[in-house]
């Protein structure tokens, strides 16, 4: 995180299967409580 806290997953996953693309996942800040929301993308296996 960008101020140093660490963001806890606040959206519901399926454990048994695979994460759409384009999903919008929530992420909260423990530290300031912020709200994160982090588009799932494709990995990309070439980037460093
Ligand atoms: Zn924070």
């Amino acid at each position: 995180m960008e101020c140093g806290g660490i963001a806890h997953l606040i959206s519901f996953l399926p454990e048994d299967s695979d994460i759409p693309i384009g999903t919008a996942l929530a992420y909260r800040c423990g530290d300031c409580a912020d709200r994160f929301d982090v588009v799932w993308e494709e990995e990309d296996e070439d980037r460093a």
